[in-house]
């Protein structure tokens, strides 16, 4: 298939990559220059990427930067086809998608909204976890592309319950690692030795994903971003918007904003978000260590 991407970020690389090794022909674009992708066209705009392309996929920041590259000067709507299917795999809010979904469809331009799961890693796997809204006869069509860079798509419904789902899936993952590292740190403050504690916590019904995932990394001490702090950041506030439309109330996700806006203050926000941690321990005076 002839796909444009536009967004060479810590995700956005990988995913192209992927995309040329299953035989595509991808232009790519970044918004700062010098990223390229091998075996790739490099475009000189949005819209230039975006001539002759059956699919446009994007991943970039966040809505403003979504907006940019599809309204913005040069940007993809200026050259798109009718019938070609606009792909977001950025994380942003679910009514912007929307409205960015209907500016486009009354050009009869398809689009869905594809936001991922699983960081750098599966991203440079090829087997990251989509989340698409959208009908089901375009993702059909897109099939292939998922394929190349993902190993599952969960159609959550029409286009904007991708984003929807995404931002209920990372309330989930900023709560439960601010547990995490709450009782790291009061383990660690009560002298119960952090690695005896992790196997009590993964042979019992507290286990998860994200203490797997992000234990070792800090054990080591290495908070640099899988996904950073100034993103999940972004995420929170998604949601939190999100819910203040829906007139939902969620106040262990406001605690953990200020959280992540104090640890953002002390000049983390280019870290993983894992390094929330550091503030709880700064506040506690300890340090939580592991054997090495
Ligand atoms: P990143 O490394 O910060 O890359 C962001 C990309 O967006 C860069 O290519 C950047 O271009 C571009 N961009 C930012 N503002 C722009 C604008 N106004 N116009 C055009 N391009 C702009 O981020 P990432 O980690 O790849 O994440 C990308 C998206 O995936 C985000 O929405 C994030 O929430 C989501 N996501 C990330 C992860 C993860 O683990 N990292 C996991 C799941 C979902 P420049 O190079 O010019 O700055």
């Amino acid at each position: 298939m002839r796909v444009a991407f536009l967004g060479l970020g810590i995700m956005g690389r990988p995913m192209a990559a992927n995309l040329v090794k299953a035989g595509n022909e991808v232009a790519v674009w970044n918004r700062t220059p010098g990223k390229t992708v091998e075996g790739a066209r490099t475009a000189e705009s949005p819209a230039d990427a975006a001539s002759g392309a059956e699919v446009v996929w994007m991943c970039v920041s966040d809505t403003r930067a979504v907006e940019a590259v599809l309204f913005g000067a040069q940007g993809v709507a200026e050259t798109i086809a009718a019938d070609a299917v606009v792909v977001d795999s950025s994380t942003i809010s679910p009514s912007a998608e929307h409205e960015f979904a209907q500016r486009l469809k009354a050009k009869g331009v398809d689009y869905v909204d594809a936001p991922v799961t699983g960081s750098k890693v599966a991203a440079e796997s090829g087997s990251l976890i989509f989340m698409a809204g959208g009908d089901e006869a375009v993702l059909a069509k897109i099939e292939p592309l998922f394929n190349a860079m993902g190993r599952q798509v969960f159609h959550m419904g029409e286009t904007s319950k991708g984003q929807a789902a995404k931002l209920v899936m990372n309330l989930q993952i900023a709560l439960i690692y601010e547990g995490f590292a709450e009782a790291l740190t009061l383990a660690t403050k009560l002298g119960v030795n952090v690695e005896k504690l992790l196997p009590l916590i993964q042979a019992s019904m507290v286990k998860s994903g994200v203490v797997e995932y992000k234990a070792p990394f800090i054990l080591k001490r290495d908070f640099t971003p899988n996904f950073p702090l100034r993103l999940m950041l972004k995420d929170i506030h998604l949601a939190l918007a999100a819910a203040k439309e829906a007139r939902v109330r969620l106040p262990a996700l406001e605690t953990v904003e200020e959280v992540y806006e104090m640890a953002a203050e002390e000049g983390h926000q280019d870290l993983d978000y894992a390094a929330t941690l550091t503030l709880l321990e700064k506040w506690a005076g300890i340090e939580v260590k592991g054997a090495a």
